[in-house]
């Protein structure tokens, strides 16, 4: 049983959501059934309670119960529903077997966000602290982290020089210069990464070979606030960042190859003193400005690109991923669906973050993705995004699809040409 100031306090999360978009999402659908096959969840899994417009209705029943007259916009279908503890069970799994790609929404008549619907569903569920606990564990080390940058920058600055010979072994530096360059105020760009040398060690690189004036975050793009559904956390740990670039008087803040990470802060931040730009839209403004050559007999193999969803679909970053491949190899071969259609890999929406909790579901439900790079023929299957190059890493390893998974990066720096 739900005590009523837990239903009063849930509630009041609900309304802060209802924005006037918000208001037309969940006012608007016709159950025309055009998105039941465009959730990559439903194609592989075959599930009513995985198509789009059912997720969005368990998020409408309560919706029509407390903040609409009963029957006025639905007058025969859809049953208003209690706020109750088996509501939020029915939340939950709506929510976290959504990855918010956002391919429903593309093929909705009228453009229904499933992602923005299943962000109440998220907000509930953190107020009635049944979210999944990973992810708020992680949001807040990375907010603690923000709050003491003194504790952990010796270790990290450590770290990093470990790394610098691996950068220098992919581009050769003038005497005096450095590799991996942190905390320069007035630096042109400011690269945010993930943790890790994968993240961190190809950017750098390339960074050095285009003669960018850059500087290293001491932050980790990602935001788990945001897979979590917590608008207050995603802001404060987006705030760490825009805080930094203030104070280095940076003019770009480039943001790694992190999905969530880039739509977020592309998003998110309103106006700024700087903009924000995906590194893959920084490394095709250095290959079209010439400030670096890459040799195509570097990669061996025919290439196809997964479209990270929260990089094309949703913030509109398509061409430009293109235009490195052409110039990375003579082989590329074109996922069926025009980008923007593009399946998702199954890993979105933190699910990839939650670990071996999701390993067995985000293998069964995206087997339609797993069809569509096989009939590729690739054996390099590139991307750009951290969680769809660990989801397309386990499909490789679940399906035995034979493909090499590669960062887009990685290849670009791995075929430099040192001139
Ligand atoms: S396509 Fe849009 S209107 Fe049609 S059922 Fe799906 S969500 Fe509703
Ligand atoms: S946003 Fe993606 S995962 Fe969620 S219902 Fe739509 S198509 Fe499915």
């Amino acid at each position: 049983m739900m005590d009523e100031k837990t239903r009063d306090d849930l509630l009041k999360l609900f309304e802060s959501k209802l924005n006037e978009a918000m208001r037309l999402y969940l006012e608007t659908c016709t159950r025309c059934g055009v998105c039941t096959e465009a959730c990559h969840v439903h194609a592989s899994m075959g599930q009513v309670k995985y198509i789009a417009a059912y997720r969005a209705e368990i998020v409408r029943r309560l919706y029509k119960k407390y903040f609409k007259g009963r029957g006025k916009i639905w007058p025969s279908v859809g049953e208003a529903r209690e706020l109750s503890a088996m509501a939020l069970d029915e939340l939950y799994e709506a929510a976290y077997s959504c990855t918010g790609c956002r391919r429903c929404m593309v093929y909705c008549p009228f453009g229904i966000d499933t992602q923005m619907l299943m962000s109440i569903a998220k907000l509930l569920l953190v107020g009635a602290e049944m979210e999944p606990e990973i992810l708020t564990l992680l949001a807040d080390t990375s907010i603690e982290k923000g709050k003491s940058i003194d504790l952990f920058k010796e270790s990290f600055m450590q770290g990093l020089k470990r790394l610098e010979d691996e950068v220098v072994s992919k581009w050769k530096l003038e005497a005096g210069e450095t590799a991996i360059p942190v905390d320069v105020e007035g630096a042109d760009l400011l690269y945010v990464a993930l943790a890790g040398a994968h993240s961190i060690i190809p950017a750098a690189a390339i960074f050095n070979a285009a003669k960018e004036n850059w500087t290293l975050s001491f932050f980790e793009a990602v935001n788990f606030g945001a897979f979590v559904g917590d608008p207050t956390k995603t802001k404060l740990i987006l705030d760490r960042i825009v805080s930094e670039a203030k104070r280095l008087k940076v003019k770009e803040v480039c943001i790694c190859e992190c999905g969530t990470a880039y739509r977020v802060m592309k998003q998110l931040t309103g106006k700024q003193p700087f903009k924000v730009s995906s590194i893959t839209e920084v490394h095709a403004r250095y290959i079209r400005e010439g400030r670096i050559k890459l040799d195509k007999t570097m990669v061996d193999g025919a290439v196809t690109y997964h479209d990270p969803c929260q990089i094309a679909r949703n913030a509109g970053v398509i061409d430009e991923p293109r235009y490195i491949l052409q110039h990375l190899t003579d082989d590329y071969r074109e996922l069926t669906d025009e980008p923007r259609y593009n399946w998702c890999c199954g890993g979105g929406g933190g699910l990839v973050a939650m670990g071996e909790d999701t390993l067995d579901f985000r293998m069964k439900s995206a087997s339609v993705k797993v069809d569509q790079v096989n009939a590729t023929g690739a054996t390099i299957l590139a991307t750009a995004c951290e969680n769809c190059h660990a989801q397309l890493s386990n499909l490789n390893d679940h399906y035995k699809m034979g493909v090499d998974v590669r960062f887009l990066s990685s290849m670009i720096a791995d075929a430099l040409i040192q001139s």
